[in-house]
């Protein structure tokens, strides 16, 4: 009798416990596309769409991935072509705009060069190449040209294509789709740092972004948005430490085949098309605030910039941004004209 009364104590506690910790609505989540993506609908109801958009994830990966055998983009870089798909056209529709409007700073045709400095679990021994031969994979990849012809996908001149700049803001802004086709009137996406919220919090307040400090834990600040995609590029997502002693992380500038080196440790985009704030931020990350600022305004874009000691914010933030207070020592808050 003793053990039953103590075994029923102790389930009545596992119970207590249960209904404290379990969140209210559902979130699902997935390891994909080289990160842990969650989608949390804040009304249960809606679970059965969170994970069609984590499944949705699974499938983008599956054509995207440029290490995954199977994958449509792993079959174009090895014969040159590929028949096409409804999301490859989108996607490679999206990466040609985007080179387009960022003077090259974004460009699906890198791979050849993240392959050659090893950020790819294809080949993941991180090094700094030669020069020659970053001249020479520079020049591959700066010859070969992406185009869809007669429903294919081809990649010119033995060149390879990378979609990683912008794959996670495409799945967003489909989720996004998903969601909103279905109803669903509050849900935040989060696939690795990339952010799309969607509809509004129940309670009718904006909702509440945090961005993260891209040198040490915690947070350097918070924005106040409704509706958007928030996507963060950055030093520190990928990187390694040369025998030189110097950091080399995995934004390539086009034109030089090396890290990019415009002096910003993160960037962050805020639009409502979450694969152009994805493939804004990479190329931000290759322009440096100046000639980025010119491209946001163009899009419509707002943008932070965590340089050394300041946070730059273009004037459309100015009223939705918080600083943390662990910043105020430490960054110059800057509003860009
Ligand atoms: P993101 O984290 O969105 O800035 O994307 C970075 C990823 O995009 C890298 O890991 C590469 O796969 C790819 N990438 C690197 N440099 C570029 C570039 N200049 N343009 C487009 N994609 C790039
Ligand atoms: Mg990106």
């Amino acid at each position: 009798m003793k053990k039953l009364i103590v075994l029923l104590t102790l389930f009545c506690v596992i119970l207590a416990s249960c209904e404290k910790k379990e969140p209210e609505g559902y979130t699902a989540s997935i390891n994909a596309m080289d990160t842990v993506a969650f989608v949390r609908v804040y009304d249960e109801k809606y679970a059965a769409f969170a994970d069609e958009c984590t499944e949705l994830m699974l499938q983008l990966e599956a054509e995207l991935s440029v290490t995954l055998t199977g994958s449509r983009v792993y079959h174009l870089n090895k014969n040159g072509s590929v028949p096409s798909t409804e999301h490859l056209k989108a996607i490679t529709g999206y990466a040609l705009e985007l080179k387009d409007k960022t003077f090259g700073a974004f460009d699906p045709c890198i791979y050849p060069l993240v392959r050659l400095w090893g950020f790819t679990e294809e080949n993941d021994k991180k090094r700094v190449p030669s020069e020659d031969e970053i001249i020479e994979t520079l020049k591959k990849a700066s010859e070969s040209k992406l185009y869809i012809k007669n429903d294919n996908l081809y990649i010119s001149n033995g060149g390879a294509v990378d979609f990683g700049g912008i794959a996670k803001g495409y799945a967003a802004k489909l989720m996004l789709e998903i969601l909103k086709e279905n109803g669903v009137d509050a849900a935040l996406i989060d696939l690795g740092g990339n952010i799309q919220t969607v509809g509004s919090k129940s309670d009718g307040t904006p909702w509440n972004i945090a961005i993260k400090n891209p040198v040490e834990d915690g947070y350097t600040c918070y924005l106040s948005l409704g509706e958007t995609a928030v996507v963060t590029s950055g030093s520190d997502v990928r990187y390694f430490i040369g025998d030189d002693g110097k950091k080399y992380h995995h934004i390539i500038d086009p034109k030089t085949g090396y890290p990019s080196d415009a002096g910003i440790i993160s960037v962050t985009v805020i639009h409502e098309d979450a694969a152009i704030a994805d493939g804004l931020s990479t190329a931000f990350f290759v322009l440096g605030i100046e000639k980025s600022l010119e491209i946001a305004e163009h899009y419509g874009a707002e943008v932070v910039v965590i340089e050394n000691e300041i946070i730059s914010i273009t004037k459309g933030l100015q009223d939705k941004f918080t600083l943390d207070e662990s910043a105020k020592d430490k960054y110059n808050l800057k509003v860009l004209d």
